[in-house]
């Protein structure tokens, strides 16, 4: 509580000194009153900036690309993307103030897209209409490939059309985006033939860039005997564009999707992906990327938890490998790693409950006699409030755990059940027809 606003004050004074604004722009410096004044400014429709750092970041500026992206827009410059200088010549901002002051950073993100829209021939009237952005926001993706680009404007509109809560909420909105040229590219795992993977039929197939993985025949030459989990360190359409990327040096032969768990494959599973930081274990693994950065657990969701592991769950079955932890490893577990993911958040339990099998949910009617039911961030009465269900509602439990002891309608129980990703209520106010756990349901 102490810190935030002591870093928000340095980064406004370091934002004024690089560009003198109104004097009442320094007045509010949440995010919200960032987007508001970039849209104001560039006139950028502001939900369609807010999805935009939805998808890069889930607004949270302390993100940190792996393909070097700064702060909630994730503006950079790394080799096929240069927003972050692009930022930089249109706003007069400096690259320092852009990668790390909020309002700059949104504000940045803003000029490149107006600028983009301007090349696109858009006027007046035509930015007033959300769904004529669309290039602009393929082109913001920088992308190598056609169909990534359209992956990740797809993602921003889809946001918009379903809404979203975050640090900042959007509601839903019809959206019918005009796609350009883009209309013509294949919509993401659309099921095209040619389009899906040889090694796994639910992955979408989207080869790396050849400068970064090395062909092999590894069932004749090395055994596979891990997998290695990993967390992107930016969005989905990033991560697949990065391994696309020559400049990269990395590629991983699965990506899962935070919010449903998708998956794309990069690298076939004969071949050597660059994932592990380390030649033996690079070709003695499979490394399987998880969208979102390792200390944000927001992006850690029941369904990219179980895709991920019916994936793993199929790998140990065709290599032999044992359904164990020491098999089924962290990146940062690989020696001499110097990355740290999946990180703390990433539910080790959780996962490998899943992987050997216990992938049941459970379902309650939330009791309380009369009163709505908090829902808190974690399992315990020490976490936050985040929400509430009504006396009388349906839940889904994806998993159990226990936490602080509760008396409630169902007697006195250290059990809660986890009903959405970061969601958790006391298990004695919901009826699921078990006393505790449920047979079935993994703990986590
Ligand atoms: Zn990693």
């Amino acid at each position: 509580m102490v810190r935030r606003p002591l870093l928000s004050l340095v980064l406004a004074v370091a934002l004024v000194a690089a560009a003198p604004a109104a004097p009442s722009a320094a007045a509010d410096r949440t995010p919200s009153a960032a987007f508001t004044a970039a849209a104001a400014r560039y006139d950028v429709p502001r939900d369609l900036l807010v999805s935009l750092g939805y998808a890069q970041s889930r607004l949270d500026e302390r993100a940190a690309g792996r393909s070097g992206g700064h702060g909630m827009m994730q503006l950079a410059d790394n080799g096929v993307s240069r927003t972050l200088s692009e930022a930089s010549a249109l706003t007069g901002l400096s690259r320092a103030a852009l990668r790390t002051s909020s309002p700059a950073n949104v504000a940045g993100a803003a000029a490149v897209l107006r600028s983009y829209a301007d090349s696109a021939g858009l006027d007046a009237a035509a930015r007033a209409d959300l769904d004529r952005w669309y290039p602009a926001v393929a082109r913001f993706a920088g992308a190598v490939d056609d169909t990534v680009a359209r992956l990740f404007a797809d993602t921003v509109y889809d946001q918009l059309a379903t809404g979203f809560e975050g640090p900042l909420s959007v509601s839903a909105r019809p959206v019918a985006p005009d796609r350009g040229k883009l209309a013509r590219v294949p919509a993401w795992g659309s099921g095209d033939v040619g389009v899906l993977s040889a090694d796994y039929p639910p992955a979408a197939w989207a080869p790396a860039n050849s400068a970064n993985f090395t062909v092999s025949s590894r069932e004749s030459s090395y055994p596979i005997d891990f997998v290695v989990i990993h967390v992107t360190q930016g969005s989905y359409a990033g991560s697949i564009s990065w391994f696309q990327n020559p400049a990269s040096k990395v590629s991983a032969h699965y990506t899962f999707r935070s919010s449903d768990g998708a998956v794309t494959q990069s690298v076939r599973e004969k071949d050597i992906g660059w994932h592990a930081g380390n030649w033996d274990y690079n070709t003695r693994s499979i490394g399987i990327e998880h969208e979102g950065f390792v200390d944000n657990p927001a992006w850690f969701t029941d369904a990219m938890y179980r895709a991920s592991a019916t994936l793993t769950r199929n790998l140990t079955t065709k290599y032999g490998i044992p359904r164990d932890r020491a098999h089924i490893i962290a990146h940062r577990e690989v020696p001499g790693a110097t990355h740290t993911d999946p990180g703390p958040h990433w539910n080790w339990t959780y996962y490998m409950q899943l992987v050997n099998g216990v992938t049941g949910t459970g379902s309650g009617t939330v009791d309380t006699a009369s009163t709505n039911l908090n829902v808190r961030g974690g399992p315990g009465t020490g976490y936050a409030v985040v929400g509430s269900v009504a006396d009388g509602a349906r839940v889904t439990v994806w998993c159990q755990a226990t936490g602080t002891t509760v008396t409630g309608t169902f007697g006195t129980s250290n059990v809660w059940n986890r009903i959405g990703t970061g969601r958790w209520v006391s298990d004695t106010f919901v009826n699921t027809g078990h006393n505790g756990f449920i047979p079935g349901v993994p703990r986590c």
